[in-house]
C-alpha cells in the first residue's frame, strides 16, 4: 500500500517520486532550462515535461527524487510554479498553501494588468493632449510611467536578469527587457509600458487557456473511480479501489462507475460504457462477461469479481496511454522547438544590424533606427506559437478519446491524416468476430456427435472466435469431453492434439489434410468438394476435423459483417485512401467478402507471417516512391500485432481485439467499429489543418509587421498588437479541437 493514509506529514514528505504535476508552468522555454537543470543535478538521468498535462517525468533515475528538490531547480527559472506529489491522495502537507499562493499569484498579476492598463490610458490622453500644443511630457507623468513600468514588468526583468546570470540569454523576457529598456531610453515611456503590459496580458491568456484545455482532458479523463463496495461475506466495506486484489466480490448500485475491470456475476447489468468507447447506448451484458472499471451500472444493484487489479484495469491504462500520448511529438511540433531554438538569436542579430548599419554607413539618425530595432524584437517572440501546437493535438486526441478512439501520439494522427492505404484483418475487425456453427458435415462413417466431440475437445482451450463459437454449439449436445489434454495452437491454420492414441487435428484444409493418412484423403476431398456446391458457403469459414490420420467431418460457421463495415470502406475510397483485406481464412471466403464490401483488392490463406510480408511490401513499394501517404493496419489478433507495430499506423480493436494488439497499436477503437477511423480521420486533417494555419499566419504576420517596422510605416504599438494578438489567436485557433465539457 502507498504511504497515503496515516503517515505523519514529515513521513509523507520524504517520500521520494519519479513524476510530479507541477502548476503554473507554462512557457516552452523556461521548461527547457528546468529540464536541463535536472538532468544536469540527476546524472545520468532524463525528464520530460508534458505542457499538456502537466507532468513532469523523470526517467532512469537510480532513487526516487525529493519534491522539494525538484521545486527548488523550478524556482531558479520561474516564480510562482508549484511541483506537487502525483499521487492526488496523498496528503500534502502545504496543499492549503499552494492554493493560497497560486490565488495569490492571479491576483498580483490582475492588480498588475489593472494598474498598467490604469495608468497607460491616462498617460497616454496626458501625452496626446500635451502633444497638441507640442510640449514635452511632463516630469510627473513620466515618474509615474516609468514607476507604473517596473511595478508591470518587474516579473520579466528579474527573470531576464537571472537567465542572463546563468548564460541563457536568448529567451523572451531578455528580448523584452532589452526592447524596453531600448524603448525608454530613447523616451518611449508609454510604449515601454506598453509592451510589458500587453505581454503579461498575453502570458495571462495563455496560460488560462493551457489550464482549461488541462482541465478539459482531465474531466474527459475521470473515469476511475476512487471507492469499491467490497463483499466480505454479508458485509460491505467500502474501500479505495487500488486496494481491491483478483477475485474480490464487489457490489456496484445503480450510477455508479465499475470500479475496475471485472467479470459479471448476476445474471444481467446494463451498463453506459460511453466514457471508454463513445457509445452512449447502454449495453446489456450478461453472468459471466467481463465489465471494465469505468462503466457506469445502470439499473439495478450488480455483483461482480474482480479481475484485474485497478492498476491494471482497462481504464488505469487508457489514461496512462492518453497522457503519454501528449508527449510524443507530431512533425510540426519537433519543427518548432528547433526553429524557436535559432530563431530568437537571428533576430537579435537581425535587430542589431538594423540598429547600427544604416547609421553607420549611411548616416541615418541613430535613435530613428534604434527604435526600429526594438519594433524587431517585440514582434520576435515565438513563445505562443511553440504553445499552441503541443496544444492542438492534445486537445485533438483528447477529443479523439471522446468519441472512443485513442490515439498514443500527436504523430499518429499527422500519419492518419496524411493516409495513403489500409490494410484490414478480417475476422473480428470487418466481421464480427461473433462466429455460428451452422452446419456439421459428416463421412459415411462418422456421426455429427463425433465430429463435434473431437472439434470441442480440441478447442477447449483456445481464445479465438471460432473455438468460442464451436464450444458454444457444443453445449447442448452434453458431449463428455476430456478436458486435460495439451492442445498446439498453430496461429491462422487450427488445433492439433497430439498424445498417443489420441491425436486430432481441427482447422483449415490444408492445415488437416496433412494429419491424413492417404487412404482419407479421398473422403476429405468429396467434404471438400460437397461444401464448394453447398449453398451460401462461399462466405462461410470452415472448419475440418481429423482423428488418427482419419477425416472425420467438417462444421461450416457463419460471421457477420459488422454495422460500420461496408459505410466505412466506401467513405475510405471517397477519401482516395486505397482499401485491402488480409486474412488467414480461405481464399474463396474472403473474396465472397470482399466483393460484399466492394473492396477490389484481398489476400486470402495468409499465415500470420505472410500478412507482415504483404504489409511491408507495401511499405517498401511506398519508401521506393519518395513521400508518398503512410500505411496503416488494423487488426485485432495476437496474430495481427506483429503486422500493427510494423506499420505506419498500427490499428487494434479495443473490446474484442486482444491484449497484444492493442499494446502494439498507435490507435485503438474502443467501440470495435471501423467507422471510427473515418471519424479520427477527419479530425487529424482537422487538427492539421489549425496547426498549420497558426504556423502560417504567425509567422506571415510577424514577418508582414517586421518589414513595416524596418521601412518605419508601423510602429510599437502596431508590433505590440500584432504580437499579442497573433499569440492569442493562435492559442484560441489550437483550443477549438478541445471537446466542450457538456455532452
Ligand atoms: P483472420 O486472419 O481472418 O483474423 P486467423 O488468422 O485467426 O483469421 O485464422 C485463419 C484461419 O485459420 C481461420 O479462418 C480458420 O480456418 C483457421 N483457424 C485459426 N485458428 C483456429 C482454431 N482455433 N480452430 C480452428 N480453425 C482455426
Ligand atoms: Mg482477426
Amino acid at each position: 500500500m502507498k504511504p497515503s493514509n496515516g503517515c505523519s506529514t514529515a513521513e509523507c514528505t520524504a517520500v521520494g517520486e519519479k513524476n510530479f504535476r507541477v502548476e503554473g508552468l507554462h512557457c516552452t522555454g523556461c521548461t527547457q532550462k528546468i529540464i536541463t537543470a535536472l538532468r544536469e543535478k540527476y546524472i545520468g538521468s532524463d525528464w520530460q515535461f508534458s505542457l499538456a498535462t502537466g507532468v513532469l517525468e523523470g526517467s532512469d533515475l537510480s532513487d526516487d527524487v525529493l519534491r522539494k528538490d525538484v521545486q527548488y531547480i523550478v524556482d531558479l527559472y520561474e516564480s510562482d510554479v508549484f511541483v506537487l506529489p502525483m499521487n492526488q491522495n496523498e496528503a500534502l502537507p502545504e496543499e492549503g498553501t499552494v492554493r493560497n499562493l497560486a490565488l495569490e499569484k492571479l491576483v498580483k498579476r490582475t492588480t498588475r494588468i489593472g494598474v498598467g492598463a490604469v495608468v497607460l490610458s491616462v498617460g497616454l490622453t496626458l501625452e496626446a493632449l500635451k502633444l497638441a500644443s507640442s510640449r514635452g511630457m511632463d516630469l510627473g507623468v513620466s515618474f509615474v510611467l516609468l514607476a507604473t513600468y517596473l511595478y508591470v514588468g518587474l516579473p520579466v526583468l528579474k527573470r531576464a536578469i537571472r537567465n542572463s546570470l546563468k548564460g541563457e540569454l536568448f529567451d523572451e523576457n531578455f528580448l523584452m527587457a532589452i526592447a524596453t529598456v531600448g524603448a525608454i531610453v530613447l523616451g518611449e515611456l508609454p510604449e515601454a509600458l506598453g509592451v510589458m503590459l500587453f505581454y503579461e496580458l498575453g502570458e495571462h491568456f495563455q496560460g488560462k487557456a493551457v489550464d482549461q484545455s488541462r482541465r478539459a482532458i482531465e474531466k474527459l479523463l475521470s473515469i476511475r473511480p476512487d471507492q469499491a463496495h467490497l463483499v466480505v461475506g454479508d458485509k460491505i466495506w467500502d474501500v479505495p479501489s487500488e486496494q481491491l486484489a483478483v477475485e474480490d466480490e464487489l457490489l456496484v448500485r445503480p450510477g455508479e462507475r465499475i470500479p475496475t475491470d471485472a467479470v459479471l456475476i448476476s445474471e444481467l447489468a446494463y451498463v453506459d460504457t460511453s466514457s471508454m468507447t463513445g457509445e452512449s447506448k447502454p449495453v446489456r451484458l450478461t453472468k459471466g462477461e467481463l465489465v471494465l472499471g469505468g462503466y457506469i451500472n445502470q439499473q439495478q444493484t450488480i455483483y461482480c469479481r474482480v479481475e484485474k487489479p485497478f492498476q491494471e484495469s482497462t481504464a488505469s491504462r487508457l489514461i496512462q496511454l492518453v497522457q503519454q500520448a501528449a508527449d510524443k511529438k507530431a512533425k510540426p511540433e519537433q519543427f518548432m522547438t528547433k526553429f524557436a531554438r535559432w530563431y530568437t538569436p537571428a533576430v537579435l542579430l537581425l535587430s542589431l544590424l538594423t540598429a547600427l548599419i544604416p547609421p553607420i554607413l549611411l548616416g541615418e539618425s541613430f535613435s530613428e533606427w534604434s527604435y526600429r530595432a526594438l519594433i524587431f524584437l517585440v514582434i520576435s517572440c515565438p513563445c505562443a506559437l511553440v504553445i499552441s501546437i503541443p496544444l492542438s493535438y492534445f486537445g485533438a486526441i483528447g477529443a479523439a478519446s471522446k468519441m472512443g478512439v485513442l490515439v498514443k501520439g500527436g504523430n499518429y494522427l499527422e500519419a492518419l491524416a496524411d493516409l495513403k492505404s489500409i490494410y484490414f484483418d478480417k475476422t473480428g475487425t470487418l466481421t464480427e468476430g461473433r462466429f455460428q456453427v451452422n452446419q456439421v458435415i459428416t463421412t459415411p462413417l462418422t456421426s455429427r456427435d463425433e465430429v463435434m466431440k473431437w472439434a470441442t475437445l480440441a478447442e477447449q482451450n483456445s481464445n479465438h472466435p471460432i473455438a468460442i463459437a464451436i464450444r458454444k454449439a457444443a453445449e447442448p449436445l452434453n458431449l463428455q469431453v476430456d478436458m486435460a489434454f495439451e492442445m498446439t495452437e498453430t496461429a491462422g491454420e487450427g488445433i492439433s492434439i497430439n498424445k498417443p492414441g489420441c491425436i486430432v487435428f481441427v482447422g483449415k484444409g490444408p492445415f488437416v489434410e496433412r494429419s491424413l493418412n492417404s487412404e482419407h484423403i479421398a473422403s476429405y476431398v468429396e467434404v471438400a468438394d460437397q461444401i464448394i456446391n453447398t449453398e451460401g458457403a462461399a462466405t462461410s469459414t470452415i472448419v475440418h476435423v481429423s482423428k488418427n490420420g482419419a477425416y472425420y467431418g467438417a462444421l461450416i460457421l457463419n460471421d457477420r459483417l459488422k454495422a460500420s463495415s461496408a459505410e466505412t470502406v466506401a467513405k475510405l475510397y471517397d477519401l482516395n485512401i486505397e482499401v485491402a483485406i488480409l486474412s488467414g481464412d480461405r481464399s474463396e471466403t474472403v473474396g465472397a467478402l470482399a466483393s460484399q464490401l466492394n473492396i477490389d483488392q484481398f489476400f486470402g490463406d495468409l499465415k500470420p507471417k505472410d500478412k507482415l510480408v504483404v504489409v511491408e511490401k507495401a511499405l517498401e513499394r511506398n519508401s521506393k516512391l519518395g513521400k508518398g501517404g503512410k500505411i496503416a493496419f488494423v487488426g485485432d489478433g495476437i496474430n495481427d500485432a506483429p503486422v500493427i507495430a510494423r506499420a505506419d499506423v498500427g490499428v487494434a480493436m479495443g473490446g474484442i481485439g486482444s491484449e497484444a494488439a492493442i499494446e502494439a497499436a498507435d490507435i485503438v477503437l474502443m467501440r470495435d467499429e471501423p467507422i471510427a477511423l473515418i471519424n479520427a480521420i477527419a479530425l487529424a486533417k482537422r487538427t492539421r489543418g489549425i496547426v498549420y494555419q497558426n504556423i502560417f499566419m504567425a509567422l506571415s504576420v510577424k514577418i508582414a509587421f517586421m518589414g513595416l517596422g524596418l521601412v518605419g510605416i508601423s510602429g510599437m504599438w502596431e508590433a505590440i498588437f500584432a504580437d499579442v494578438g497573433v499569440a492569442l489567436l493562435a492559442v484560441f485557433n489550437a483550443m477549438r479541437l478541445i471537446p466542450s465539457e457538456k455532452s
